[in-house]
């Protein structure tokens, strides 16, 4: 059996890569598996643990770093967040499709490490949108807020390192563009 494709996805905070990514996940025909994020950040209201990521302490975190069981991490506005590797290489190794849904610096590591990575950048139509869309969350602080706008604008910067940018004016269409690439890249 062929190991599986390593997919990465980031986009700013808010640009709805979640909404995006539930649309398409579940595709039999892309055979994919969510790889699930280890993070220091505090649950959101509708967020599971083991579901939505497993949220551990800084002191869990650090350790998962130093035994090296980590494919990537990076500090993002004041939290660490990280893709567990055994689960990674187990999935790869069934055949499975792994998506990683990750922020620019993870996504680095990663197409350093595994340049054969299928990465793709989702991008607001707007700030003005992105801005609405944060806030629409309502889960975050002003001062978040602000962060999480200036942190997008400065990833974008960084989109040429990306196979693939997607404009998420709509998430139907943004998830069936997805699709396309990721169907292009597995056949
Ligand atoms: P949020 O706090 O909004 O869930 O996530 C903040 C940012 O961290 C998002 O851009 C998200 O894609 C990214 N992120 C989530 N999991 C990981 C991970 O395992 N590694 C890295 N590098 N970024 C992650």
């Amino acid at each position: 059996m062929s190991k599986g494709l390593l997919i990465v996805i980031s986009g700013p905070s808010g640009v709805g890569k979640g909404t995006v990514r539930d649309l398409f996940v579940n595709d039999p025909e892309l055979n994919i598996a969510y790889s699930i994020s280890m993070t220091t950040r505090k649950p959101r209201a509708n967020e599971k643990d083991g579901v939505d990521y497993f949220f551990v302490s800084e002191q869990e975190f650090l350790k998962a770093v130093e035994k090296g069981e980590l494919l990537e991490y990076a500090k993002f506005v004041g939290n660490c967040y990280g893709t567990p590797k055994a689960y990674v290489d187990k999935l790869r190794s069934e055949g499975k499709n792994v998506l990683l849904e990750i922020e620019v610096q993870g996504a680095q590591q990663i197409v350093d490490k595994c340049p054969e990575a299928l990465s793709i950048f989702i991008i607001p139509p707007s700030i003005e949108e992105l801005e609405k869309r944060i806030r629409s969350r309502k889960s975050e602080s002003e001062e978040v807020i602000q962060e999480r706008l200036q942190k997008a604008i400065k990833e974008m910067d960084l989109i040429s390192q990306y196979k693939y940018v997607v404009c998420n004016e709509d998430a139907e269409l943004a998830s069936e563009l997805i699709s396309v690439i990721i169907k292009r890249h597995i056949n």
